[in-house]
């Protein structure tokens, strides 16, 4: 699955014209607006507005997205940073 993320945000990058160098200054900024957006759709949920539930899993998948867009220019296997960040955890 992560390839396939890999392959759409490498689309992404050319549909903007984004090169090799301004990739993670794109990333981070699309990091930032899905958060937002995800803190949006969650503060209406938390007023009431169950209808939201559906977006904020929608908003959550694309805080992944944008996340492993950065992580692929630094060459992150999130998988396996994962497995990493349980065991530090587990092991506090
Ligand atoms: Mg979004």
């Amino acid at each position: 699955m992560f390839n396939t993320i890999e392959k759409l945000f490498i689309q992404l990058l050319e549909k903007h014209g984004v090169d090799r160098y301004q990739w993670p200054y794109l990333a981070v900024i699309k990091i930032q607006e899905e958060v937002g957006e995800l803190a949006q759709v969650y503060l209406k949920y938390n007023l009431g507005d169950l209808s939201q539930k559906e977006k904020i899993r929608q908003e959550l998948a694309d805080v992944i997205f944008a996340v492993q867009g950065m992580a692929r220019y630094f060459d992150c296997d999130l998988i396996r940073e994962m497995e990493a960040t349980i065991r530090r955890a587990q092991s506090k």
